[in-house]
């Protein structure tokens, strides 16, 4: 593997409870010789996935090129919530950073993100443990209800099926008094997050897409009208190019990387739990994530397991500490589980940005990207795929529901990526303030 490449691309794939259970991945080897194809994608997450979809859906000639294999990055090992909203961002936010018409565009984007995910599940038959029962967001203290409240609203006023849950009902859909009330997206869900992304590959495969795993693309080059991607063993010559990297953006294209920090999440299973106790945690079977910014995050797995984890502070010992954090997280919130066995756990690294917005680019003509979706790209990168494909094939950019901005590295942003944990104890004395 040249050595562009980061070691986040050089690290084995992690012991997931999601690659113990998924599904076989489909075969999928390197590129070995020169191609040409209609549209090149960097990345095989659920961002390339459903750029590609979405461009052989109307008969685009697409090549696929991924470091290792199909949902290795972030789509691989995440927490498998399917969720229609942006982290810590509402439209409002969107509207105040990017004008009405393109703000609007973009949050209804994002609100019918989730229903696009179910859709192509259902369209291609997806086998990963789709259950669309809602995606719920508990409010982590009697103040946070207002802010639930306006949220909800804006949503409403975008035509976003949302609702709002007092304390009682959500005691009923959660099976505990931890929260105080919540905002449910009846669209939302969750999956096996592996076996979607291995899924949407075969769905790729099945309409024409060449995908190439252990295929790092270690340099984009103009070639006349379009570019030429170069890969260890072959290449790649393209009309467009969409880069689809996230977390896992190595140097490939300058400034790229250093434009998002990359975050160590921790992620576990129990051990799978008594059908009494399936039916009374989490009783409506939502996926959850609460409004804390140091997030609690709950949800169950087909196997009667609970999912959940944490961002810790500190590095030493992590592994271990955050089993702990996370057994005496569920003790506290679902009381009913007493000291859960952890089965499992492993880490995968979010990107996020500075100012919390996904960010999406034009990197040259005929060149895009999508980065930084702060621990909410399994919807969302779904829905940016789609956009991305549409660029492809022609739509300009001001029709598009993607505010494009330049790329802005981060100044100092080793030292700000080394430290970028001790940014969790500001979110901490947030989440005790309303
Ligand atoms: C622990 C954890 C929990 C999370 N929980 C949730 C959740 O519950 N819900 C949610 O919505 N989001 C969640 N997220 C975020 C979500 O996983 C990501 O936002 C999403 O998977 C991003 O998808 P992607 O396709 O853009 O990038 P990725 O899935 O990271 O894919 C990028 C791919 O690009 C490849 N690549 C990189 N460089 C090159 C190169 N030079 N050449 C070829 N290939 C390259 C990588 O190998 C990788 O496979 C979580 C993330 C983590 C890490």
């Amino acid at each position: 593997m040249s050595a562009l490449l980061k070691p986040l691309l050089d690290a084995p794939p992690p012991d997931s409870h999601w690659a113990a259970s998924a599904v076989a991945g489909p075969e999928t080897g390197p590129l070995d010789g020169s191609v040409r194809v209609d549209v090149a994608v960097v990345g095989a997450g659920i961002t390339g996935l459903s750029t590609a979809i979405h461009l052989a859906e109307q008969g685009v000639c697409v090549a696929v090129l991924e470091a290792r294999e199909p949902g290795f990055g972030g789509s691989g090992r995440n927490n498998g919530q399917i969720i229609p909203t942006l982290s810590r961002l509402d439209p409002a936010n969107l509207t105040a950073a990017y004008g009405e018409a393109k703000g609007s565009a973009l949050a209804r984007m994002v609100g019918g993100s989730a229903a696009l995910v179910f859709d192509l599940i259902e369209r291609y038959q997806m086998r990963c443990d789709g259950v669309q029962k809602g995606w719920i967001q508990p409010a982590h203290r009697p103040g946070r209800m207002a802010a639930a409240e306006q949220r909800v609203a804006q949503w409403r006023a975008l035509g976003a099926e949302v609702a709002l849950l007092d304390a009682a009902q959500t005691e009923r859909a959660l099976g505990t008094r931890f929260w105080h009330g919540a905002m449910v997206a009846p669209t939302g869900g969750h999956v096996n997050p592996l076996s979607l992304a291995r899924e949407m590959a075969r769905a790729a495969l099945g309409l024409g897409v060449a995908i190439h795993s252990d295929t790092p693309v270690v340099s984009i080059a103009r070639a006349g009208t379009g570019w030429t991607l170069t890969t260890p063993r072959g290449g790649v010559t393209a009309d467009r190019v969409v880069v689809a990297t996230n977390a896992y953006t190595d140097d490939l294209w300058p400034g790229l990387r250093r434009s998002v920090v990359p975050v160590l999440n921790f992620q576990m299973v129990t051990e799978p739990l008594p059908a009494a106790l399936r039916a009374s945690v989490l009783p409506s079977d939502m996926a959850c994530s609460d409004t804390r910014g140091d997030l609690h995050f709950f949800r169950w797995t087909a196997d009667n397991r609970l999912v959940s984890g944490c961002t810790l502070v500190r590095s030493a010992d992590a592994e271990r500490r955050a089993r702990e954090r996370t057994r005496e997280r569920i003790r506290r919130v679902f009381p009913q589980i007493g000291n859960p066995a952890i089965a499992r756990s492993w880490s995968g690294h979010l990107a996020m940005t500075a100012d919390f917005r996904p960010h999406f680019h034009e990197l040259a003509p005929g060149v895009t990207g999508a980065v930084g979706y702060n621990g909410r790209g399994m919807a969302l990168g779904t829905a940016v795929g789609r956009e991305l494909a549409r660029h492809a094939t022609g739509t300009g950019a001001p029709e598009l529901a993607l505010p494009f901005t330049p790329v802005k590295p981060l100044p100092f942003h080793d030292l700000v990526t080394r430290f970028s944990r001790l940014y969790m104890l500001h979110l901490r004395r947030l989440d005790r303030r309303d």
